[in-house]
């Protein structure tokens, strides 16, 4: 890696600050359910331990309005950590102030400190420069392990790095980073890369970028039905967008100009309403009806694309195949994401991008056996799409 990492600097008696991504869901009752993005963190958070750093932690949690909202607050996740370390945790009720900086000031080397959610404040989504200047306050170094977030020029993110000598990436930013690197620019070949989810409009830079680099796309979801629309084909009630037609039909210029291999659906499961108990059949793309909408991808699609991904030897995946949150729309996505896991068993490595995927494989109980899921659904996308995240940029050179 080119950046430097946490295996590049001291960390005995240092107050290291650490931005992860503790992003967790929460229920009603404020409970974690799913504790993943608090595990993934684990191997950073304890090498800072074990050698003698304090250390403080800080994060986002979901999208408070600018102020603070204990519905937003980072305690359950202080508690679990808690747990998880058999060490107690700290948790401030800021993550600025003078209040913060005497609990920084306190710290003592193996101890650690949870500052309250950096979303309370306005400042951290505007990269302000004083609000990234009193977060730094007090600390010697700082470690980015947040990817979920690295695609964000925030302060906790970006405008901090300009207040430390060293900014290091941690080992969750690393192993995002040497899956993701390896799986599109160093892949064992051949290298299938599978795209769904509803919109054609967030996946266009993601397909022009890795026409560059692949063996072959193979595209489910809602976008289909607009690049059907831009080949002039009947597509009922099913999603399309509008304003991107010309859009897919030069991406399907650009693919049989340079002979990818693209594939699209030949058949779809086809329902009355968006509805988990309509009336639904299977039918070949050219008999879509007028009343009704394409929700899944069909069975001699799913058999042709279970063939490809094992002639594989890498597979990226991004979004569902279809309307995977109604178990009768759900079949495409799950016949898919058990491709993916026996082809890995034989020796293929998959790589599934953030988001609707990767909660689909856990639905599926299939998690063990992808090779590597990203916890980042934004930032593994724009990784994608060939873009600089501006929270690895920003991390001192090795
Ligand atoms: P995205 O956020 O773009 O990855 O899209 C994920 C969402 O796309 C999921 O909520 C799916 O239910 C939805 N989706 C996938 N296929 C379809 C479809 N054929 N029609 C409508 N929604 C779909």
């Amino acid at each position: 890696m080119a950046k430097k990492t946490i295996e590049d600097v001291v960390l005995k008696n240092k107050k290291v600050l650490m931005r992860c991504d503790f992003n967790v869901p929460l229920n009603e009752k404020l409970e974690i359910t799913d504790d993943r993005r608090i595990t993934e963190s684990l191997p950073s958070i304890r090498k800072v331990l074990k050698e003698q750093g304090a250390l403080i932690l800080c994060s986002h949690l979901g999208r408070p309005k600018g102020g603070a909202a204990p519905e937003f607050s980072l305690k359950p996740v202080a508690q679990r950590l808690s747990e998880l370390l058999g060490l107690p945790v700290r948790m401030a009720d800021e993550c600025i102030g003078p209040e913060v900086e005497q609990l920084k000031k306190d710290l003592k080397s193996g101890q650690v400190l949870l500052l309250e959610n950096l979303r309370f404040h306005k400042e951290e989504e505007k990269n302000d420069p004083a609000f990234a200047q009193a977060l730094a306050k007090g600390c010697d170094l700082f470690v980015n392990d947040a990817f979920g977030t690295a695609h964000r020029a925030h302060a906790s993110t970006e405008g901090i790095n300009h207040y430390f000598k060293e900014n290091v990436a941690g080992y969750l930013i690393q192993k995002e980073l040497k899956y993701l690197d390896e799986a599109i620019n160093k892949p064992k070949r051949p290298l299938l890369a599978i795209l769904g989810g509803a919109k054609i409009s967030g996946k266009i830079d993601v397909i022009k970028n890795l026409f560059a680099k692949v063996d072959g796309i193979l595209l489910g979801g809602g976008m289909i039905f607009t690049f059907y629309k831009a080949k002039g084909m009947e597509i009922g009630k099913s999603l399309v967008e509008e304003d991107r037609i010309e859009m897919a039909k030069a991406i399907l210029d650009e693919a049989k100009q340079k002979s990818i291999a693209l594939h699209l659906p030949e058949d779809v499961v086809i329902a009355e309403t968006f509805d988990n108990n309509a009336k639904h059949k299977v039918v070949t793309v050219d008999k879509i009806e007028p009343a009704w909408m394409g929700l899944d991808i069909g069975p001699a699609t799913i058999e042709k694309f279970v063939k490809e991904i094992h002639q594989a030897k890498t597979v990226v995946w991004n979004g569902p195949m279809g309307a995977f949150e109604m178990s009768n729309f759900a079949i495409g996505t799950r016949k898919i994401a058990q491709a993916l896991a026996d082809t890995t068993g034989k020796g293929a490595i998959t790589v599934v991008g953030g988001g609707d995927s990767a909660a689909a494989i856990s639905d599926f109980g299939l998690d063990e056996k992808i090779t590597h899921i990203s916890t980042g659904g934004g930032a593994s996308l724009e990784f994608l799409e060939g873009k600089v995240l501006p929270g690895i940029a920003a991390l001192s050179e090795k």
